[in-house]
């Protein structure tokens, strides 16, 4: 996961620049938005297994976490098509074993890189 850096805004406050964050897997950004956004409605179901693995506040002690299934591939593995595919719940087959995703820009100012939300263009 990557942050860009803040910057200030011409008012000249650190608060009112919408901080952005990239979302990588195995060195391929899956999906890019503010912050606010990846962390409450996140498309991608990289993001989604991610934010679904981590410890909550007010985690019950008989809840459990749900972490993301399989393995990290070796980088000289390489999945074809889209990297996350052996991992993902949501995989298409046929097309996300074979078919790298393209990016798309799914919400305005919100990319992601996944055949779920390229409308057949893929
Ligand atoms: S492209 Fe396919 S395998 Fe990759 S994250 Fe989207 S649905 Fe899952």
């Amino acid at each position: 996961m990557a942050r860009d850096h803040d910057h200030p805004t011409t008012s000249g406050s650190w608060r009112r620049w919408p901080r952005r964050v990239l979302i990588m897997y195995l060195g391929d950004g899956m999906e890019y938005a503010d912050v606010d956004t990846v962390y409450h409605a996140p498309l991608h179901p990289y993001t989604r297994g991610l934010l679904n693995s981590i410890p909550k506040l007010g985690l019950r002690p008989d809840e459990e976490l749900e972490p993301i299934g399989g393995a990290v591939p070796s980088l000289l593995e390489r999945p074809t098509g889209c990297p996350f595919h052996p991992r993902c719940p949501e995989a298409i087959a046929g097309t996300c074993d074979t078919v790298e995703p393209p990016v798309v820009e799914a919400a305005p100012a919100h990319l992601v890189q996944c055949h779920l939300y390229t409308g057949g263009r893929s």
